[in-house]
């Protein structure tokens, strides 16, 4: 149902601040628009939740939002320089950023503004089209008119699970941050990409029993290439175990079970780890009704505006990436937030 105006108003509303979600920001600023940005967590939360001694594949350079120069000392930055980087970047553009504040409805908006209605909180002359519900965590509940609502919602809320018994089990984690937790442990790690290998380099490292548990005949293929070797030697040397071309069929609070070439095998397990990747979290869109694509998972929008058929609502950043997160990254998704941009002011000048 349409919902009518009685809140305060603005031109862009961005829902998440996750480094998509902050070039789309700085782009709708940059091109006159007022902007604010909600994200449950901390600024850019997903990265913060990165293992603490994680380094990019991409360069500083392809990392960079916003005009601002991120220089680094190495030829790849770490997780330690992105959190400051991008803090650096909502601070300079100062950006009107709402964190801890978790978006939980759209609502199509019924314009019915009257004299003596109250004004917009910025300056905003476009028409709200949105209406933004959203909740502290102190539980204190807000509402916000917005012309326009770009979702960045991302990917880290909706890890990919493997629906298999046992999963839920306290032993059982989606990822970590520090591997010392890891020590003296029997891990097994599920995956075989960038994230898995590295997590049972770090692990190994801290003197967990690592076995990596992966449904291809190898290792991905897209591993880190200064990585690879490492990797390769210890598991050449049996120092991590590994079953590749197996599936784990269950978790028990002792071992992983797994089915592959010699039949099932019970892995000792007290700690386990599946760093099976992501999926984006498309609530958001898919309670207006915008279209999900079937078998991509891809919401409906126009990749040249990023705009979705539903007036006023727009995608930025790995949310329009569908069932292969990984096709978009910051690298590809920084670039949305201009498209969106241009849209806004050729469709509202
Ligand atoms: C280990 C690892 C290494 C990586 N390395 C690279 C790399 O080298 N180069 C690269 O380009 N990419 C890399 N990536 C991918 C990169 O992290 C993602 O592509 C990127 O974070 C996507 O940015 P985003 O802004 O679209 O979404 P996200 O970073 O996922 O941000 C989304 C934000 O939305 C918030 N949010 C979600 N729902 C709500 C809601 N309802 N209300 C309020 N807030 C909400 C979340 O809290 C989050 O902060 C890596 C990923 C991982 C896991």
């Amino acid at each position: 149902m349409a919902a009518s105006v009685d809140a305060s108003r603005v031109d862009v509303a961005v829902i998440g601040a996750g480094p998509c979600g902050l070039a789309a920001a700085i782009a709708a600023r940059a091109a006159g628009l007022s902007c604010v940005v909600y994200d449950r967590g901390a600024l850019v939360s997903g990265l913060a939740g990165y293992p603490t001694d994680m380094t990019f594949f991409s360069t500083a350079e392809r990392l960079a939002i916003g005009g601002v120069p991120f220089l680094v000392a190495e030829a790849k930055p770490t997780k330690r320089d992105a959190l400051a980087y991008y803090r650096g970047v909502a601070s300079h553009h100062a950006l009107d950023v709402r964190l801890y504040e978790t978006v939980e409805a759209l609502r199509p908006v019924r314009v019915d503004l009257r004299a003596g209605e109250p004004e917009p909180a910025a300056a905003s002359a476009r028409p709200p089209q949105w209406l933004v519900q959203s909740v502290t965590r102190a539980g204190v509940r807000h509402e916000l008119a917005a012309h326009a609502v770009v979702v960045a919602t991302g990917y880290f809320g909706r890890p990919n699970r493997l629906g298999v018994p046992g999963e839920s089990l306290p032993h059982v984690r989606h990822g970590y941050v520090d591997a010392h937790e890891a020590w003296g442990q029997r891990v097994v790690i599920v995956g075989g990409a960038n994230s898995a290998v590295d997590a049972a380099l770090a692990m190994h490292r801290v003197g967990a029993q690592v076995t990596l548990v992966h449904f291809a005949e190898g290792l991905d293929a897209n591993v880190k290439p200064w990585v690879r070797p490492g990797i390769e030697a210890r598991l050449k040397e049996g120092v991590i175990g590994a079953h590749f071309g197996s599936r784990v069929v269950e978790i028990t609070t002792t071992a992983v079970v797994v089915e592959g070439p010699g039949g099932r095998t019970a892995v000792p397990a007290s700690q386990v780890y599946t760093m099976t990747g992501y999926l984006p979290e498309t609530g958001l869109l898919e309670a207006v009704g915008v279209p999900i694509d079937a078998t991509t998972g891809i919401p409906a929008h126009d990749p040249d505006t990023m705009a979705t058929p539903l007036a006023g609502l727009y995608l930025a950043g790995v949310i329009a990436s569908g069932n292969q997160a990984n096709r978009i990254f910051i690298e590809n998704g920084r670039d949305h937030g201009t498209a969106i941009a241009r849209h806004l002011t050729r469709t509202h000048p």
